[in-house]
């Protein structure tokens, strides 16, 4: 699989691999993340020097890089990285105990005993994305090394929290998809084991309840009873696609059930239209049932990656189209909006509004993207999902091949391969051209009322219907031109989101938009805009690779009052007629800080 580098995610893989991995590297160095390898590798007899640098969870950052480095190596065969795998590999041979642990906090920490405090640590978590960044590396080059630190780690957790091991599991969700990983790379069945004893004992209230209780966690009820999306996004995100991972191999259909479920209250009740989610900042939780407020949207960047993974792997479960619609949501729009045009600066928590006078100080909710992070977890998990994007656009079977990411590319499956030309997501128009004989199936998204499809040397059946997969019966050459309406569109939310009751926002195929201030005269504020949902919008071509089509849209521009409270009068309540620009929201602020919204008031 191959994305077209001139496409809009093929040009993300280009530039995540000639700026934000580099960046990474330079951040997991500069802020000290390999250093603390570093100082265990080179402790003399009187144990290391310094101290431990960074927050507990500092080695993942490593990892994630590493990962990222992996998938990108086998991507584009690059062997920039050559040296920095070969010093790294040295680093975790040396620091890894015989036992098989290895975590610099823990190790690096006078006082510290490993998994004494597994709610906080995040061992098990570090030692995922170690596993995660071995496979990828094993699969990208055929790595050895760090696969076989990365089995030591298994055999260690296999072992120790095995049958008739300590029934301990980590705060943080992420080892079960990477023991499952482990497993599907090297055969090791006691891997997949270890992962089905975390599922298993989470829920059952063994982490100490630390400062948000064990729904923090996802540890107050087990997986197959706990239903409700809730705690901590990115952990309880993460562990759905480690039950997930554990259902395609295992085929309990209880667990999958359960899934379903739990997707349906995250997604259905809990989802930011931008594919954000979590709407709390203090424990980074999501929120009640519509609990969606825009200004204060957490939105973690991780979250929305932790969902595109568990999508994706509820599609590989069911093969149903709503799954690889959702992770189109968010890659397009709340991931998209994470990074800058340069790929060196990132948001954590992604808002669908940021106020005229809002006060950007903190990295908690700043108004501009930061180049790094105290807590750096996003930026390496951008640039691993980036150089593995293309593994995420198709699949392929016996009967043929699958699109599911609607991206120019070449698409080789066993029996059938296709080349895809398209401008989408700015363009409807998609062609496939394949080549074999087979059935290829192309995602229809669930907003393309009124798709057409039209075909040579191949046979519809039948179709096109939005949010569901068009099936044709190929001979070798045919072609299939599907054609998506892309007229913008007015979304409003359920009556129960009352952040955003009467409000609209404006999607046009599946990216969403906003007004940015940068649009506006200095005279007219984003929070005085109305829109009038009756007049039409235009569309304005750009010679610009991040807006390449704004909005033209119309409404009135409400006076602001005197006084915050103001007595209700209903014949008052008129403005003056205003047009204003719409951008895509993954574009917003590369224009220097400043207001934005999503949702906009109808007039
Ligand atoms: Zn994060």
């Amino acid at each position: 699989m191959r994305l077209d580098s001139m496409s809009l995610l093929g040009s993300w893989q280009e530039l995540n691999a000639a700026a934000t991995i580099p960046h990474c590297v330079d951040n997991v160095e500069r802020t000290g993340a390999i250093a603390n390898f570093r100082r265990l590798a080179e402790a003399g007899p009187d144990g290391p020097q310094g101290t431990f640098q960074g927050p507990w969870f500092a080695d993942s950052d490593v990892y994630k890089t590493l990962e990222a480095i992996g998938w990108e190596v086998g991507r584009s065969g690059t062997d920039r990285w050559a040296g920095l795998l070969s010093d790294v590999a040295d680093l975790l041979e040396r620091v890894q105990t015989p036992d098989g642990y290895l975590n610099t906090y823990v190790q690096g920490t006078p006082g510290k005993e490993p998994f004494a405090n597994p709610e906080y640590t995040h061992e098990l978590y570090c030692a995922g994305h170690l596993l995660q960044a071995a496979v990828a590396l094993h699969r990208g080059s055929g790595d050895e090394r760090f696969l076989a630190v990365a089995r030591r780690v298994g055999d260690l957790v296999a072992g120790s929290f095995g049958e008739d091991g300590e029934p301990v599991i980590d705060g943080h969700p992420e080892v079960e998809t990477a023991l499952v990983e482990l497993y599907r790379e090297t055969g090791v069945e006691s891997y997949l084991r270890a992962a089905e004893l975390q599922v298993e004992r989470r829920g059952h209230r063994t982490l100490a309840l630390g400062r948000f209780g064990s729904q923090y966690y996802q540890d107050h009820l087990p997986v197959r009873e706990a239903t409700e999306a809730i705690g901590h996004s990115v952990r309880q995100l993460y562990l759905a696609a480690g039950v997930t991972d554990l259902y395609l191999e295992n085929g309990d259909q209880t667990l999958l059930n359960a899934m379903e479920e739990l997707w349906d209250s995250a997604f259905g009740t809990k989802m930011y239209v931008t594919g954000g989610h979590g709407s709390r900042h203090r424990d980074e939780s999501y929120g009640d049932p519509y609990e969606l407020p825009p200004d204060r949207a957490y939105a973690e960047t991780c979250a929305s990656i932790a969902a595109l993974q568990w999508c994706w792997r509820m599609l590989l479960a069911t093969g149903q189209a709503r799954y690889a619609e959702e992770m189109e949501r968010a890659l397009l729009n709340a991931i998209a909006a994470s990074m800058d045009h340069t790929g060196t600066a990132f948001f954590y928590s992604n808002p669908l509004q940021l106020r005229t006078g809002h006060d950007g100080s903190s990295e908690d909710a700043p108004s501009e993207r930061l180049p790094w992070y105290g807590c750096a977890c996003c930026p390496p998990n951008l640039a691993r999902l980036l150089a593995s994007l293309h593994g995420y656009a198709a699949t392929s079977d016996a009967s043929g091949l699958q699109l599911h990411l609607l991206t120019a590319g070449t698409f080789s499956g066993e029996t059938l391969s296709a080349v895809v030309e398209t401008g989408y997501p700015w363009d409807g128009d998609v062609l496939v051209t394949v080549s074999g004989h087979g059935e290829l199936a192309v995602r229809v998204p669930a907003w393309a009322e009124g798709a057409t499809v039209a075909v040579t040397g191949a046979q519809v059946l039948p179709g096109p219907t939005p949010g569901e997969y068009l099936r044709v019966s190929c001979e070798d050459g045919a072609t299939v031109r599907l054609t998506l309406p892309m007229t913008p569109r007015l979304v409003r939310a359920d009556e129960r989101v009352d952040a955003v009751r009467g409000c609209v926002a404006v999607v046009r195929g599946p990216i969403v938009y906003c007004v940015e201030q940068a649009d506006l005269p200095d005279d007219l504020l984003v929070e005085q805009l109305r829109l009038d949902p009756t007049a039409g919008i235009t569309e304005e071509r750009a010679q610009d690779d991040i807006t390449p089509v704004r909005l033209r849209l119309s409404g009135e521009a409400r006076p602001h009052e005197a006084t915050l409270y103001t007595r209700y009068d209903p014949t008052s309540l008129t403005g003056s007629p205003v047009s204003f620009t719409a951008i895509p929201y993954n574009a917003w602020a590369n224009r220097g800080p400043g207001a934005m919204r999503v949702w906009l008031p109808l007039a």
